[in-house]
């Protein structure tokens, strides 16, 4: 059997296994690092299917944190990838409406996002009236926005851009599906794949997406990741898409411009969201039963709409709080996660890749200390809330 030399592995090479590679060469790392992605055509990646929007509204600091740089990430692009590169960045803010009874909350949560440097601003629904003529404002109390680092781009530029500087950089990427994972004492010897190859490992991150638990549970760890799908749908509608925000209704709704048209969707209900492994049919009875009621009550405009095409793509729920699982398992040390970002993946791969790397070329975080994040919560089942999920 094939042994190859390998410092750092990485599973999955969409764009959180990708930011991670590309921040080790970034912060000087030279060992080998291989990434291991069974399909690089990446078309059931949450990366390749998700809305691809980018907010800084949160409920936690370290998310909110994670976002700005994330943003920063974004407007710089240029700087670090040159001149051409351009990932259709739309910086708009979201607009997240809430209901009778949440703006003493609501106001709070926006001193706090303000406190941590996020830009928000609170609107009485009159302001919001001022500001979004096309809104019915009924039930809604209060809303808030930011006036920048949100909005919306092509995640699938985003991903070539990162993947196409790590290569470029040594990274190599290797297509096969990582089937186990070798451990010997308290530490990850290396990584088998489906070819019968072993790679040797002196660090494995998990960056397997909704897959994550799976890549692991061989080794009995219960990682609390479920894949959850979720449908987008893509529609038409007579309605101004100038200065058209990243909208989330207080019914769960969500719409955004994209394209000529917009795209929209809706979480199920908890009842009917179980473990969508394999199951990527868009749920179309989600638009005639929940979306479209709650859109055209909050923008009657979409009382007519056409459906262009949907499709589904799965969240990598963690099903304890809804925030990513990032750094070291408490007993093999050397296997970091980097997972469980239940629809803020993309957003926040470029704080995760930058933290993992500066965990792995120095032991501990450099920039943003991503700890609240870390596995030992999963373990003691102390779950960080985020409030604000999507
Ligand atoms: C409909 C939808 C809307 C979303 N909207 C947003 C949004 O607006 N903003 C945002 O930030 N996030 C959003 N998300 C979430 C975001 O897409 C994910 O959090 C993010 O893409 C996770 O990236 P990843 O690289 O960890 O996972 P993935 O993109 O799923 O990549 C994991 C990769 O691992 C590979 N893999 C898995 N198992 C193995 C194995 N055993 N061996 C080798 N390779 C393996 C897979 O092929 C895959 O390419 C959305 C998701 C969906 C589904």
């Amino acid at each position: 059997m094939a042994v190859s030399a390998g410092a750092v592995v990485i599973i999955g090479g969409a764009i959180v296994g990708s930011c991670v590679a590309y921040f080790l060469r970034a912060a000087g790392f030279s060992g080998p690092i291989t990434v291991v992605e069974r399909d690089p055509s990446y078309q059931y990646s949450s990366t390749a299917l998700s809305a691809a929007s980018i907010r800084t509204q949160f409920g936690t600091p370290v998310n909110i944190r994670m976002s700005l740089f994330g943003a920063e990430f974004i407007r710089t692009l240029k700087e670090r990838f040159g001149p051409s590169a351009d990932i259709g960045f739309v910086e708009r803010g979201y607009l997240i409406l809430g209901g009778p009874g949440t703006e003493a909350q609501r106001r709070s949560a926006a001193a706090m996002q303000l406190a941590e440097g996020a830009e928000i601003v609170v609107l009485a629904p009159s302001e919001m009236k001022t500001r979004y003529p096309w809104i019915n404002v009924d039930g809604v109390e209060v809303a808030t926005t930011a006036r920048r680092n949100e909005g919306w781009f092509d995640a699938w530029s985003l991903l070539s851009l990162v993947r196409s500087a790590a290569r470029d950089q040594g990274v190599s990427y290797v297509h096969a599906v990582a089937n186990d994972l070798m451990v010997t004492g308290a530490k990850v010897t290396g990584v088998r794949l489906s070819n019968g190859t072993i790679l040797a490992a002196d660090w494995c991150v998990n960056a397997a997406g909704p897959s994550s638990a799976r890549i692991v549970a061989g080794l009995g760890i219960s990682l609390p990741v479920s894949p959850r799908k979720r449908t987008v749908f893509s529609i038409r509608a007579p309605l101004e898409r100038t200065n058209f925000p990243m909208l989330f209704d207080n019914s769960g709704a969500w719409i955004r411009p994209e394209g000529a048209g917009f795209i929209c969707g809706i979480a199920p209900t908890e009842d009917n969201d179980p473990d969508a492994t394999g199951d990527f049919e868009p749920d179309h009875a989600l638009l005639e039963n929940a979306l479209w009621p709650a859109l055209a009550h909050r923008i009657p405009a979409l009382e007519q709409l056409r459906v262009e095409r949907a499709w589904a793509g799965h969240y990598e729920v963690n099903t304890l709080d809804h925030n990513g699982i990032i750094g070291a398992h408490d007993e093999i040390s050397n296997l970091i996660f980097a997972t469980g970002f239940s629809g803020h993946g993309i957003m926040h791969a470029p704080a995760t890749g930058r933290g993992v790397a500066e965990l792995i070329a120095t032991g501990i975080y450099q920039s943003i200390d991503l700890s609240p994040l870390g596995f030992d919560r999963i373990r003691r089942s102390q779950a960080l809330h985020e409030t604000v999920v999507y």
